[in-house]
């Protein structure tokens, strides 16, 4: 059976390029001198300087231009990179986008926040509410102006937007061989890469070990970020009529890397950063590539990870918002 057949009921916009590259980090698997180390080059997705929720809106957004609407509304903290990412897409297929952003105005834009405004998209600060609390009020006024919104939550995390990680899984397999693959790491946050990662496989009955690095901390308490994740793959699972059904222990989530919270970059994430770049000329972000690499190393160090093995790094983007940090990355 071809899998891709049951992606074809959803519509989809064109937005990125793909298949996205895998590359092998040679330099750094002999650097750390542990296993054979890939990279997925999601960041490379090349709408507007690319990462995961590229593939997320392509459904997304095919589902708002189906249903006829002429504005999105989202939201995100400052430097998020699914805001950013929304903001281009709008501008490409001549919707309006709001973005409802965390925190107050600040003086200068930098980083993701910069490029949100390039690309046209309206601004609105919300202080403590980065995840879309203020979204029914907005909605509300731009009906009431005749617009016709499309809400897309916080990450593009619902179905439509895992349904885009389960078509990538689709695109790894014909890339590379994956029954060599021992481990795929990547940065876990809202939970829609995740979910649409465990689909692709367990449809391919892959037997690699996939590790979602937890990189907020705010929904660590009581597994409470695993239970969604869990959630959203069964309804995404449904939504496909798979008869595939999750248990707990399918969604590996690791939690020990939370640091000191959402966007706090610390010597970990920078060391990663470094480490990167300067072995591969790749670039990992502060807030979640930089964290879930951080991890992956940290594993190999101590040895969990060992050479003859051969592992994939999932990498989702990011790197714009190096430049909001460019004073605690020097
Ligand atoms: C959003 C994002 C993630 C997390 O993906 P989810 O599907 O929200 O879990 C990881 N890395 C980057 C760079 C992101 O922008």
């Amino acid at each position: 059976m071809d899998n891709r057949k049951i992606l074809q009921d959803f519509p989809k916009a064109e937005l990125g390029f793909f298949p996205t590259p895998v590359v092998k980090l040679t330099n750094l698997s002999r650097h750390l001198g542990g296993p054979e180390i890939l990279m997925k080059r999601d960041d490379l997705t090349g709408l507007a300087l690319g990462g995961n929720k590229t593939r997320k809106l392509e459904y997304i957004l095919g589902d708002a231009l189906a249903k006829g609407c002429d504005t999105v509304v989202t939201a995100g903290a400052q430097q998020s990179n699914h805001c950013r990412q929304t903001a281009a897409a709008a501008a490409k297929l001549n919707l309006s986008c709001h973005l409802l952003l965390g925190g107050d105005k600040p003086e200068e834009s930098t980083g993701n926040l910069l490029l949100d405004t390039l690309f046209g998209a309206q601004l609105h600060y919300c202080k403590g509410n980065r995840k879309g609390e203020d979204i029914p009020r907005l909605v509300e006024d731009l009906k009431s102006q005749g617009h016709k919104p499309y809400v897309i939550p916080y990450g593009g995390s619902n179905e439509l937007g895992a349904i885009g990680f389960v078509e990538a899984g689709f695109e790894l397999a014909a890339q590379i061989d994956t029954d060599t693959l021992s481990h795929v790491f990547f940065a876990s946050s809202s939970g829609g890469t995740h979910a649409g990662l465990m689909i692709a496989k367990s449809m391919l009955k892959h037997q690699y070990m996939l590790t979602g690095i937890q990189i907020d901390k705010a929904e660590s308490s009581a597994g409470e970020f695993k239970q969604r994740v869990l959630a959203l793959a069964n309804s995404t699972s449904d939504a496909l009529n798979l008869n595939q059904v999750f248990n707990s222990e399918d969604v590996i989530l690791d939690d020990g890397y939370l640091g000191a919270g959402y966007g706090v970059l610390c010597e970990p994430e920078k060391s990663a950063i470094q480490l990167l770049a300067k072995t591969e000329g790749i670039l990992l972000d502060p807030v979640y590539t930089g964290r879930a690499f951080a991890a992956m190393v940290d594993k190999i160090g101590s040895g969990k990870l060992v050479s003859g093995q051969q592992i994939l790094f999932w990498h989702t983007g990011g790197a714009p918002s190096v430049f909001a940090y460019a004073d605690k990355l020097l």
